[in-house]
């Protein structure tokens, strides 16, 4: 998943190899890029894919599209190609390129019905905005059946808690999206916490600066008043895929997503922090950032 991984847990060590399979069998199916994956064949091959997790996560995906107005895109495979993040070959392309694409963005493009799933011609899938967040709660669930209390899953910035840390709750570091460190710590217990920034993979053209995160309306990568978005809660799947949706929302939007669904979220704007009513008293801000405004959204 082109990313460092860290679990660390007291248990078996055994389990840390059962680990390592469930990462490496899900990242053979879903990888975009491998091309004996499930998902490089109904992206280049069309072939319908019938693998139940598969199937499911892709179902997930497209309701979570829903629910987030389209905002979180599993099929803007093409465009996330088109502006070169797959093979880190990075290009600004023409409007008339991203024009060219956009008829084949949208999750109406895809299908997935119990046991199935085929996209329409031209449609690409791309499940990267929820894989990892999706894997946390695999990985998880492993772990908790065979006894672990106490863990701490770090799946390139997708962090999972499992239980506390000597009894109290894990201190999770918020990544400053403009340079070094970590400009916040938010405590939790048994949650997921999941960030998405531009800080992440990007490139610079002409002196701007173009991240992975794409908008599926306009085809091009996010430009918004949010640096990076961190949302907290119990399924890391939805976690995942809120980041990225809430991310390409923008402030104003986002704010009022967070509201009417009761999420938990910390954004990073560019006039300061703002984090959910549900995080008070758990979040904090790092000494070092303590001049940066903050406020709480109030449910
Ligand atoms: P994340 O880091 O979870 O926010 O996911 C970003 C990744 O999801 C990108 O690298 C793309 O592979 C994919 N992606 C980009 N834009 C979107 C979008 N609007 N909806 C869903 N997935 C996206
Ligand atoms: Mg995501």
């Amino acid at each position: 998943m082109d990313t460092v991984m860290t679990i660390r847990y007291t248990g078996e060590e055994k389990l840390l190899s059962e680990c390592g399979k469930i990462i490496s069998d899900l990242e053979k199916k879903l990888s975009v890029t491998d091309k004996g994956s499930l998902i490089y064949a109904l992206n280049e091959k069309k072939e319908p894919i019938r693998d139940e997790e598969v199937v499911a996560l892709v179902k997930k995906s497209l309701e979570l599209s829903t629910l987030t107005s389209g905002m979180f895109d599993p099929t803007v495979y093409p465009l996330v190609k088109l502006w070169g993040f797959t093979t880190g070959e990075y290009k600004v392309p023409t409007e008339e390129e991203i024009e060219a694409l956009l008829p084949y963005i949208g999750k109406d493009k895809v299908s997935a019905t119990t046991d199935v799933v085929t996209a329409s011609e031209g449609a690409q899938i791309d499940l990267g905005g929820i894989a990892k967040g999706y894997l946390s709660d695999v990985l998880r669930e492993r772990l908790i059946i065979n006894g672990v209390k106490s863990a701490l899953l770090n799946l390139g910035g997708n962090v999972t808690a499992i239980g506390d840390k000597d009894g109290s709750g894990w201190k999770i570091g918020i990544k400053n999206p403009l340079g070094e460190g970590y400009f916040g710590i938010v405590n939790v217990s048994d949650e997921a916490v999941v960030t998405s920034g531009l800080y992440e993979r990007h490139f610079v053209s002409d002196g701007k600066k173009y991240g992975h995160i794409i908008d599926p309306t306009t085809g091009s990568p996010v430009e918004n008043d949010l640096l990076s978005v961190t949302v907290v809660g119990k399924s890391g799947t939805e976690c995942d895929a809120f980041s990225t949706a809430l991310f390409v929302m923008g402030r104003e939007k986002a704010t009022v997503f967070l509201k009417e669904h009761r999420i938990d979220a910390v954004l990073y704007t560019n006039d300061g922090v703002l984090y959910t009513e549900g995080l008070q008293g758990r979040f904090s801000l790092q000494p070092n950032f303590s001049s940066l405004p903050c406020e709480v959204i109030r449910w």
